[in-house]
């Protein structure tokens, strides 16, 4: 799913995408400048190993996201930190943000079950 960024206004646009057992659903909105608000919530399951055993394991997943996109290069002039992606083809590429924040989430420290109960 990939959406338009300019044709992205105030009004808020839903997106529902899906990729294995997570589910990504939010909206984009319209910000300020080149920047689009992305607001989400990232759930599900994901299989990774364990940084314990490295048995494989099912991590449940909830988590709110939210960050910009900017749509072509972002400078920073307000000196504001903020979590900006950048676009370089005018698009937001929905399944890719979803992959980028699922690997955001397995290189994260995680221990299956019973690695977590015997500590
Ligand atoms: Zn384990």
């Amino acid at each position: 799913m990939k959406i338009t960024l300019r044709k992205v206004t105030k009004t808020p646009l839903d997106f529902d995408v899906k990729s294995d057992e997570m589910t990504f659903k939010g909206y984009l909105e319209y910000h300020s400048g080149k920047l689009i608000l992305l607001k989400a919530n990232l759930s599900g399951f994901l299989t990774k190993p364990c940084d314990t055993c490295a048995e494989e394991f099912k991590l449940s997943v909830n988590e709110k996201v939210e960050f910009f996109i900017s749509d072509g290069i972002y400078e920073d002039d307000n000196r504001i930190d903020l979590d900006v992606v950048e676009s370089f083809d005018g698009n937001a590429d929905i399944e890719e943000l979803l992959n980028s924040e699922i690997e955001l989430i397995k290189s994260d420290y995680h221990s299956c079950n019973e690695c977590s109960h015997s500590n």
